[in-house]
């Protein structure tokens, strides 16, 4: 089954905010075997919103889920602008002026503003608003429209209702959930992942469809196709892997998740001594649920006297090779261990730009180190980019460069 997805909103046509509400829908969408054919933006505009619909409708029989402009204000047009698109009246709803009023706890006759929210395209499933706004679900021609907040949070909690309606729920059944392989690279080019997938790939025969994207020097790879094709996905990523297995480092899961469960199961502790970074490894891993079992906490060593102290950085190693050099990383990282009793300390330090750097030590420029009872392993970087990309790829390499190193410990 086909999908569009149109977000409203002139916050995300003109910049000032970035739609995060397709990526979502689309994750969610294509892990229930839903293909995006089309995804849209359109500012709060009644014809730009109505022109949309009708787009949609052109490239479908389908879904078209819509996010945005179901709010209270003048600016909220999503709803009548649907209901011209379909010729289609707008109608008081009881059931959603029911749920307006149990959200806004108001008994009694609504607010103009309230009232709004309750008049829906005529024919309308009303879906029950996490917030104030209540979505809906109208059919549209050969297609159906969904419509929902585009509060990140209230479209997130509707999602489950929506896709459970009966309207939508028929619709999803007749999609076939495609088999899916995914491996994920780092320390490894993108044209050599894809070169070697693509050979396997013509080996194998027609049907499967590949896909790479790279991310901070991270290989994201998957592999779809019909639900028949199941064994020639599996076989793909198998011989993959094996043929990769220094760079592979997870089948989809990202690297903090990872790392966190090698902690787990090893019982070992983290500490971290971050420079450069300013705290976005320790960031990294704390996304991590349950990351209070492995992670003692971290020092954002900027200053070189918290360099000092209390991560015991040698002042006399700051004179001769300065701060951004090996012997600093691994003090951070050995200084992190035993100022908390962690079982492993990481230490990074480098030149995140943009000033700073020098011929001898450029802008991006950055060492990392992982200290454990077994052994200190440092490794020097010289990262691409800008000032963003720097720190972001550092705190991503500090992961991959623990994750090496918990597996070289155990061995
Ligand atoms: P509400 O009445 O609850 O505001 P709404 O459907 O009218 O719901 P909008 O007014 O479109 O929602 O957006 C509300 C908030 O959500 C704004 O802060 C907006 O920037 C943000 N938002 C809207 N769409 C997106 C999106 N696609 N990605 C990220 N944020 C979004």
């Amino acid at each position: 089954m086909n999908a569009v997805i149109i977000t409203v909103g002139s916050e995300l046509t003109d910049g000032r905010v970035l739609d995060t509400n397709t990526a979502f829908l689309a994750r969610r969408l294509d892990r229930l075997g839903v293909r995006i054919i089309l995804a849209l933006s359109v500012p709060d505009d009644h014809r730009q919103i109505g022109e949309a619909i009708r787009f949609a409708m052109e490239k479908t029989p389908g879904l078209i889920v819509v996010a945005g402009g179901l709010g209270p204000t003048e600016d909220d047009l999503t709803s009548p602008a649907v209901a011209a698109a379909l010729g289609l009246e707008m109608e008081p709803s009881s059931q959603a002026a029911r749920f307006v009023r149990s959200a806004v706890r108001a008994g009694g006759e609504l607010k103009p503003h309230e009232a709004k929210q309750a008049m829906m395209p005529d024919g309308s499933t009303v879906i029950r608003p996490a917030g104030t706004a209540p979505g809906f679900i109208v059919r549209a021609g050969a297609s159906v429209v969904v419509a929902l907040p585009g509060v990140p949070w209230e479209l997130r909690a509707m999602w489950k209702d929506a896709v459970t309606a009966a309207r939508i729920a028929e619709l999803i059944k007749a999609a076939r959930s495609p088999a899916r392989g995914r491996l994920n690279f780092y320390g490894v080019g993108e044209a050599e992942v894809g070169a070697a997938a693509r050979q396997l790939l013509g080996e194998t025969g027609p049907g499967l469809d590949l896909s790479i994207c790279s991310r901070r020097g991270e290989i994201m790879l998957e592999v779809t196709a019909e639900s028949k094709h199941e064994d020639l996905v599996q076989e793909l990523t198998t011989t993959l892997k094996q043929n990769f297995s220094d760079s592979v480092y997870s089948e989809g899961k990202e690297i903090e998740e990872v790392v966190a469960a090698q902690l787990t199961a090893a019982g070992a502790t983290l500490a971290v001594g971050e420079s450069c970074t300013g705290g976005m490894l320790g960031e990294a891993i704390t996304r991590v649920p349950g990351a209070s079992a492995f992670f003692l906490g971290g020092i954002t060593a900027y200053s070189n006297n918290v360099k000092r102290s209390p991560l015991k950085v040698r002042q006399e190693t700051l004179e001769n090779v300065g701060a951004v050099s090996e012997p600093v990383a691994q003090q951070l990282a050995l200084g992190a261990r035993s100022l908390t009793g962690a079982d492993y300390g990481a230490g990074i330090t480098g030149v995140a730009g943009p000033s700073g750097g020098t011929p001898e030590k450029p802008v991006g420029l950055v060492f990392i180190c992982v200290s454990s009872e077994r052994g200190d392993v440092v490794k020097r970087f010289d990262f691409p980019g800008g000032r963003a990309q720097v720190r972001e790829s550092a705190a991503t390499a500090a992961l991959h460069v623990l994750h090496r190193k918990i597996i070289a410990d155990s061995l």
